[in-house]
């Protein structure tokens, strides 16, 4: 039995004060007590830590490397696919366990404290077979075995080039799967998550609508009942139009006319949708995956975060591309990217909360369904997902209540002030920093080095 003393807590009831949090030896919270004696040893603040909805964790290593124009502005996104590719052709299963490892020191570190991780890049250059079908699988378990985190696996389904049903080629040949193929890798990714802590869950992800055509991604769906079904849904513009062309309504229309997405999916993106769209898909249950860096990056586009949330939506928030690694970051730029839109201050605060409150509320609670876990709030029978934040700071001093909140996601420097997270009762960052980033980072640069002809 671990306890945690916190002079504040953020709890389903609201801020608490003077409070005693035991963790049972499986890592669930026992019981959220008052605080009998002195607090000696005690923390500032205690929060939930948020599950990371989307990751592609091996993307880390591009961060930086794709700022730079093609020579086709128009087609900006295509250059970045291209360079992925290139920078993939020669990743090595070591290279994704190390890569993946220092992804997931950087994400508990920011306050995530689970990740679900959408593992597309499972076989070797040309599309070849490792001995184990989950060899790449098994190397992502392991570095979230390494640090700690959380895992929610969504091993990818990948199928075809675009919705005419052209082949795979290319850098794309590594994610390939038909479905028989896919099956038994699916099957011995669950063998490999065995060796991982109970609170390791495994889900599915087809890949998009370009990539998996409509019976598969049924079939897909089926093949862990219960289980999260993530998918990447109306990022692009050229995606929207070659879904309609093909298929003869939008993503979003679509997905909700011929599937039947509920609390299990995650829709990743979203970020292009009409008004009645929006409203369809806040109505389905299904959680809103934003990703508002990586958007950002790509020059994807808005997700209309005000009519999804009015509409009764659930959204919450993935760090996707790795191309910048922060909790606090994704949930500012949520917030800028409708006001920036809207020219409005504010957007997603409501008459009863402030915005930093109701951003961090909507990660905690649709970061756990998105992933499956119980977690998400501090409370008795819930995963310990949890986050000690210092407040004796210039940015925290003089703050209280959703006013702490306000001021990590905008006041800047949210990390600084992780002192300690802890992963299903794992205190795995201590004194802000995660207990193996030494080792973990070094092991990342020797595979820099590695890769560095090809940068
Ligand atoms: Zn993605």
């Amino acid at each position: 039995m671990q306890e945690i003393h916190a002079r504040h807590v953020l709890t389903p009831n609201g801020w608490e004060q003077d409070r005693i949090v035991r963790i049972d030896s499986s890592g669930r919270i026992d019981e959220v007590s008052p605080a009998l004696s002195g607090l000696e040893g005690s923390v500032d603040l205690l929060l939930p830590a948020p599950t990371n909805l989307h990751s592609h964790s091996f993307q880390r290593a591009m961060a930086g490397l794709t700022e730079a124009r093609g020579p086709d502005p128009s087609d900006s996104f295509c250059t970045w696919r291209h360079l992925m590719y290139r920078f993939l052709d020669r990743r090595t299963p070591d290279h994704v366990e190390a890569i993946a490892a220092l992804a997931f020191v950087e994400m508990l570190e920011s306050g995530f404290g689970s990740v679900a991780e959408f593992h597309y890049l499972h076989h070797a250059s040309g599309g070849r077979a490792y001995a184990d079908p989950a060899e790449m699988a098994t190397r992502i378990a392991r570095a979230a075995d390494l640090t700690g985190i959380g895992l929610t696996l969504l091993p990818v389904l990948y199928m075809q080039g675009g919705c005419d049903g052209r082949a795979l080629e290319g850098g794309q040949l590594r994610f390939g799967c038909d479905l028989d193929r896919f099956s038994v890798l699916h099957q011995s990714s669950a063998v490999a998550l065995k060796a991982l802590p109970e609170d390791t869950r495994l889900g599915v992800a087809p890949h998009s609508l370009r990539a998996v055509p409509s019976n598969a991604l049924r079939q897909a769906a089926e093949l862990v009942p219960g289980a999260p079904v993530h998918l990447h849904l109306a990022e692009q513009q050229a995606e929207v139009e070659e879904v309609e062309a093909h298929l003869g309504a939008r993503p979003v229309s679509w997905l909700i006319n011929h599937h039947t997405p509920d609390e299990r999916w995650c829709l990743i993106h979203c970020t292009q949708m009409t008004a009645g769209e929006t409203r369809r898909l806040a109505s389905t249950g299904a959680i809103a995956g934003l990703c508002p860096i990586t958007e950002a990056n790509l020059g994807d586009g808005i997700f209309d975060g005000v009519t999804f949330s009015n509409a009764g939506g659930r959204f919450g928030v993935g760090s996707d591309s790795n191309v910048h690694i922060s909790l606090w970051s994704e949930l500012a730029m949520l917030d800028y990217s409708q006001r920036l839109r809207d020219r409005r201050r504010a957007a997603l605060a409501t008459p009863h909360h402030s915005t930093g409150r109701v951003l961090f509320d909507a990660a905690c609670r649709s970061g756990a369904q998105a992933a499956g876990r119980h977690a998400g709030a501090i409370a008795p029978g819930h995963w310990a997902d949890l986050m000690a934040i210092r407040t004796d700071t210039p940015g925290l001093c003089a703050r209280h209540g959703d006013a702490w909140l306000d001021s990590l996601v905008f006041g800047g420097h949210g990390e600084q002030h992780v002192v300690d997270v802890w992963s299903a009762g794992r205190h795995v960052v201590q004194q802000g920093q995660h207990i193996a980033r030494d080792r973990i980072a070094l092991a990342f640069m020797d595979i820099m080095k590695d890769l560095e002809d090809v940068m």
